[in-house]
């Protein structure tokens, strides 16, 4: 996309640059060129590297960390962080951060922004229930008032990277008699609390992301309730925007395409033909570009509207569905590309099989797999469509 940049815009872009490449962890970056697994401490590393520099949290106000860029300012830090293949940043940042800026109380927001913010705070979402999933509203762990605390029981699934979590931030029912989304509360929970038992879940790549939360007993005090009792609906949705929009990675879609164009480029043994000369596949390729185009323009429009200080709307919905799909595209294309050297590959991501193939073609099989969640998770894609057709389509 040929977007109208002002020579500042490119100034910007270069500051951005240079700095990611004399700052980034070197170890981290080892450790990816190696094809091995990031551990909590390395995506800590970055995170604090990026909050020392104030860059973390860019679409923030400027009062609680944000940058105070314009959306192009924006859109070109993301994708330069793409295009330098940065690490993630903590877990729930920009979910429960913007939760907390907006409905915490000034105590909430002193006791819980900076440790968010310098990392020493790790969250987890605690959304999801054995029994509640698209039908979130459905949930049934119980918090029960006992003085100034809860009594929280129950259980939670898929919960990502809980086992690296110091806190969750977990909807639960405090009103049973209450209509459906009418009884649920948003409560913070220490989850080193007693009573908490965190276990693995492996998915189908045989990595260990997601987990089972147990809830037995678990004492939380009141004064960790965001917003009001059983209102918690209204901050559970407001959250989930934004998880939305963070998911269509739009910057890391478009360093997937180069990286694949440079995949079926290569030149090969023998007279063998690369494969971007095979017209099928440049096709498919074609196409992909043209839907990320898509995205990204729709992308832009709503960074457009946040910096005028709209929240995420249904649009966010709409990111969600393509931008997942766009990426699990990338992921059949590049394994289509691995061709048979795909095929082996040992369980878990980063695992290095050894010397069978091009590098990249170890990879491929896993990642492929792994990204079969994104369509699942956030709100799985087929709710995203059922929201567009009520809101937007009005249907
Ligand atoms: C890798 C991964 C990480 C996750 N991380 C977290 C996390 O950190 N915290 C958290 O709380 N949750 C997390 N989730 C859970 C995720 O949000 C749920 O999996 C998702 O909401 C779908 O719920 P479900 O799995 O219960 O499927 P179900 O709701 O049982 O749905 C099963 C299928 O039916 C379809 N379906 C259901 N209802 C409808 C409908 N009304 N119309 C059309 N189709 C429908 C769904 O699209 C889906 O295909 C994660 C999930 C995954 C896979």
């Amino acid at each position: 996309m040929d977007l109208d940049f002002l020579p500042e815009h490119a100034d910007f872009r270069k500051e951005v640059r240079d700095w990611i490449e004399a700052s980034y962890p070197a170890e981290t970056r080892r450790k990816q060129e190696a094809g091995e697994h990031l551990g909590k401490e390395d995506i800590l590393a970055w995170h604090r590297t990026l909050h020392n520099k104030g860059w973390l949290t860019p679409s923030w106000p400027v009062e609680y960390g944000g940058t105070g860029w314009d959306s192009v300012r924006k859109y070109i830090f993301s994708e330069e962080l793409a295009r330098a293949q940065t690490s993630q940043t903590s877990f729930g940042l920009g979910m429960i951060g913007p939760v907390l800026y907006t409905f915490a109380t000034p105590e909430q927001k002193e006791k819980f922004l900076p440790g968010t913010m310098n990392g020493d705070i790790w969250w987890c979402q605690g959304y999801s229930e054995p029994g509640a999933g698209s039908d979130l509203a459905g949930l049934s762990t119980r918090a029960v008032r006992d003085g100034d605390h809860y009594i929280v029981n129950g259980q939670k699934t898929w919960t990502t990277q809980g086992h690296f979590a110091d806190w969750g931030f977990f909807l639960v029912r405090t009103d049973p008699d209450a209509k459906k989304q009418e009884g649920i509360s948003f409560l913070l929970i220490d989850m080193t609390s007693p009573g908490i038992t965190v276990r693995p879940i492996i998915t189908i790549e045989g990595g260990h992301e997601v987990n089972d939360v147990f809830l037995d007993n678990v004492r939380v005090p009141v004064a960790n309730l965001i917003g009001e009792e059983n209102k918690g609906w209204t901050v559970a949705k407001y959250l989930l925007g934004h998880e939305r929009t963070g998911i269509a990675g739009v910057a890391r879609s478009k360093r997937g395409i180069e990286r694949l164009r440079e995949l079926a480029t290569a030149e090969l043994a023998d007279d063998a033909q690369p494969l971007i000369n095979d017209s099928d596949f440049r096709r498919k390729v074609a196409e992909l570009e043209v839907d990320l185009a898509a995205l990204e323009y729709t992308e832009l429009r709503s960074l457009a509207s946040e910096s005028k200080g709209k929240g995420p709307g249904p649009e966010a919905s709409l990111l969600k569905v393509k931008g997942t799909e766009v990426g699990q595209r990338l992921t059949e294309l590049t394994l289509e590309a691995a061709a048979h050297y795909g095929a082996p590959y040992s369980r878990g991501m980063g695992d290095n099989i050894g010397p069978v193939g091009p590098d990249y073609a170890g990879k491929a099989a896993p990642t492929y797999f792994n990204m079969r969640k994104t369509s699942i998770f956030g709100g799985s894609n087929e709710i995203q469509r059922n929201i567009i057709a009520k809101a937007v389509l009005g249907l």
